[in-house]
């Protein structure tokens, strides 16, 4: 069986690349992977399922003074999966700043140099990161008994020869000792680092990416040991974690986990208002005090400190600590782990007031109250947010975030929101991809793109008119509106995206939302959703999963929609192109005979009769020509008796039903449709009668099925249409609505006057009139 193999495939490959377009509704059977007895062609995980563990035993130490961070972890990794394995790799990301990593070649957008719009802060950084050498050092690596372990460095990875092969089932245990320098997040940028507060001398770190990490070993691609080079994030396997972080002891610490030695480095006072906060769901509690935070910014250590934290099954440990940090706590209403409150925490340095106080934990409770509805309850006992140099990053149970007021404690509305978005948007990456675990080095719309359609619901039950910026399909337009050089595919690997934010964030967030609110309908879609969230909650999924499990979740064929979506870049553009309106004809003598007289006048009203009629005394102009009985008695538009008992005949000749349909007086509508963009979507067709009333009609995407490029469909009236409009409440992102009316419809398209060769605009450059207007 297995020699056929080759052939096999030879035959569907030459089928695929035959010549023939690929049609619109051709089925993903051929693009897709093989379902397999892990991976079910329903989209679930079969009972042939599998993925490996990793455990981690880590002691680290902050140095506040050298800014460097000293650890040793011992790893247990558990291969579980159904092979040998030769060889682990394992992810060493802070080689990401080593002098000659791939990163520094590779287009990362984030390093983007546009000279043109250079600030010295950009010139600053550049030079920085020029000269920065923050390589991770490895000072130890060796098996459970100090035995040295072969191992070769390849840049952000690092193999990890094995003695003897590791067996199904087996553990492998090795020990680990590296040291790296803290970069200044600030200026060398990245997803994790310390800031520098030139006030009072202080640093806030948020530590992220500081241990070597195991790479997932899958079923769909073998081990996931492609480079770090900046974008595509990470791709990690679950475990349980036990941290013990030595720090300065005037520093407070938040981390991925659960804090199990509070006796040792919480004062008394602090843990009774953990535990008050612990009762709280409406407001948090100050566990550390604005003022107490003020007074340690003043002092120094006197000694170290060392937290001990532990995390089950969690795919990543992160942590911050300073002596600046402010921290308040409530719990999550409704949600519970083993019987204990979730808590929803913030830490932020005075410089975050008045925003961060306000917003911050509620921000966090929200988005789990959101989430859990959606996805599945909360899995984890805290979920913190906090405020540092790095702008929005996510890990479990913990996330960095931006915002901060103006110095002299005003904010504009941009930032207050922006915070509260980020803030939500990283708590949700706790269920993307922290615990639905999509591979992030290959496809980052799997998190962003599911994140962010989540994010813009749980906005949108914050306030009613929240400025959400991603979600609604109108917000699409101008990316889909792109050239097509500047358009990729969702489907493309995220070190290739062009533009990394509407093409991984908005694209996928606004398709989810039209399947959503369009497609399927919000039940539909939303018992789906639930369902691959739950199938694949604290699992591997890949993006077949996600297809196959909407469409077996639903009953609705949604191929037409994750080729065009998902696989291709066309833009919807949809004309209504023509609308034709017939009346039956009941044939009464009567009615007969008016056409025939309009039709006659019609051809009277010549231009030659027009000129003639100007040149000659109003005396001799005619009469009307129906009305020339003065001179001939016949009068050809007038009912005769023949033509009534001709009638009449007719009449009887018919039943009584057909009677009635000759009677029923509808007004037909042949509507034709042109399909300009490329993406079959539904057509949504409002009907505006001439009594004023409106009717709204959805036609489903399969009205393409049998062509793709233009369709005509006829609708049924009683009454009289004055105006047609296609998708009136712009749900599928039509990159024309000018060609959405019938009769066409202009809309004025507002240009600019120009005065010494540029356009006068009302404020400078950089300046955010917004920002004025709403500052409170
Ligand atoms: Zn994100």
């Amino acid at each position: 069986m297995r020699r056929l193999l080759p052939l096999l495939l030879t035959l569907t490959s030459f089928a695929a690349e035959s010549g023939a377009p690929v049609g619109k509704f051709q089925q993903l059977e051929t693009t897709l992977p093989s379902p397999s007895p892990q991976r079910l062609a329903t989209g679930a995980p079969g009972a042939g399922y599998w993925q490996n563990r990793a455990d981690y035993d880590i002691r680290a130490e902050l140095d506040d003074e050298k800014k460097a961070l000293t650890a040793e972890a011992t790893v247990t990794y558990h291969n579980t999966s159904p092979d040998a394995l030769e060889y682990l790799w394992v992810q060493l990301d802070q080689n990401y700043f080593a002098q000659g990593a791939d990163s520094r070649a590779a287009p990362n957008q984030k390093r983007g140099v546009d000279l043109k719009k250079f600030s010295y802060a950009a010139l600053d950084r550049l030079l920085a990161y020029q000269k920065y050498d923050g390589a991770l050092k490895i000072t130890q690596l060796t098996d459970a008994e100090g035995r040295g372990l072969p191992h070769a460095v390849v840049k952000t990875m690092l193999r990890l020869d094995l003695p003897k092969p590791l067996k199904p089932g087996e553990d492998f245990v090795f020990k680990i000792a590296w040291t790296y320098p803290i970069n200044d997040a600030k200026r060398i940028m990245a997803r994790t680092g310390y800031e520098f507060f030139k006030t009072d001398g202080n640093h806030i770190y948020t530590i992220a990416q500081w241990f070597p990490r195991m790479a997932a070993y899958t079923d769909y691609a073998g081990w996931i040991n492609k480079q770090f080079l900046g974008t595509g994030e990470f791709t990690l396997e679950f475990g349980d974690y036990k941290v013990a972080l030595t720090v300065p002891d005037d520093h407070v610490v938040a981390a991925t986990g659960l804090l199990k030695n509070p006796d040792e480095v919480l004062t008394s006072v602090q843990r009774e208002r953990l535990a008050q906060a612990s009762k709280e769901t409406k407001r948090p509690v100050f566990v550390v005090t604005p003022e107490e935070a003020k007074a340690a910014e003043k002092g120094r250590p006197k000694g170290k400190k060392t937290w001990r934290f532990e995390a089950g099954n969690v795919r990543d440990f992160a942590f911050a600590s300073s002596r600046k940090f402010i921290w308040d706590a409530m719990a999550v209403a409704g949600a519970q782990v083993d019987g204990q409150p979730v808590m929803a925490m913030s830490l932020y340095p005075k410089e975050g007031m008045p925003l961060w106080d306000k917003y911050s934990t509620h921000a966090v409770a929200h988005a789990i109250e959101v989430y859990s509805r959606h996805t599945f309850d909360y899995p984890y006992p805290v979920a913190w947010s906090v405020n540092g140099a790095i702008g929005g990053m996510e890990y479990p149970m913990i996330c960095f975030n931006y915002g901060r007021p103006d110095a002299d404690g005003t904010y504009s509305d941009a930032i207050k929101y922006g915070m509260i978005s980020v803030i939500i948007h990283e708590v949700g990456h706790n269920y993307f991809p922290m615990i639905v675990n999509s591979d992030e080095r290959q496809w980052t719309w799997m998190d962003e793109g599911l994140n962010t359609f989540m994010q813009f619901m749980a906005e949108q039950e914050w306030d009613r008119n929240y400025p959400s910026r991603r979600g609604p399909a109108h917000k699409i337009v101008p990316y889909m509106k792109s050239e097509k050089h500047l358009l990729e595919p969702i489907m493309t690997n995220s070190e290739n995206i062009i533009q990394f934010g509407p093409n991984a964030y908005a694209k996928p967030a606004t398709a989810l939302n039209i399947l959503r609110e369009t497609v399927m309908g919000r039940d539909l879609f939303d018992f789906a959703f639930q369902e691959y969230s739950r199938r694949w909650m604290f699992k591997h999924p890949t993006p077949d999963d996600l297809f196959r499990t909407l469409e077996d979740a639903s009953a609705v064929d949604l191929d037409w929609f994750w080729r065009g979506w998902f696989y291709g870049t066309e833009p919807v553009d949809i004309s209504i192109e023509n609308v034709a309106w017939y009346k039956l004809d009941n044939r009464t003598p009567a009615q007969k005979k008016a056409d025939a007289k309009a039709d006659f006048d019609r051809e009277e009203a010549s231009v030659s009769k027009e000129a003639n009629v100007k040149g000659v005394p109003a005396t001799v102009v005619e009469a009307d020509p129906a009305t020339r009985d003065f001179y001939n008695s016949y009068n050809p538009f007038s009912v005769t008796p023949e033509d009534e008992a001709a009638y009449k005949t007719f009449l009887g000749s018919l039943s009584e039903q057909e009677k009635s349909l000759l009677n029923s007086n509808r007004n037909f509508y042949e509507m034709t449709f042109r399909n300009i963009g490329g993406l079959v979507m539904p057509l949504i067709v409002e009907f505006h009668y001439a009594d004023g009333s409106k009717e709204t009609e959805h036609i489903p995407a399969e009205i393409w099925r049998k062509n793709e490029s233009q369709v005509t469909k006829v609708f049924v009236k009683e009454k009289e249409v004055v105006k047609f409009v296609l998708d009136p409440k712009r749900e599928t992102a039509d990159i024309d609505e000018s060609s959405n009316y019938w009769p066409r419809q202009y809309q004025p398209t507002r240009f600019e006057l120009f005065k010494g060769g540029s356009a006068v605009r009302g404020a400078a450059q950089g300046d955010n009139p917004m920002k004025k207007a709403n500052k409170k």
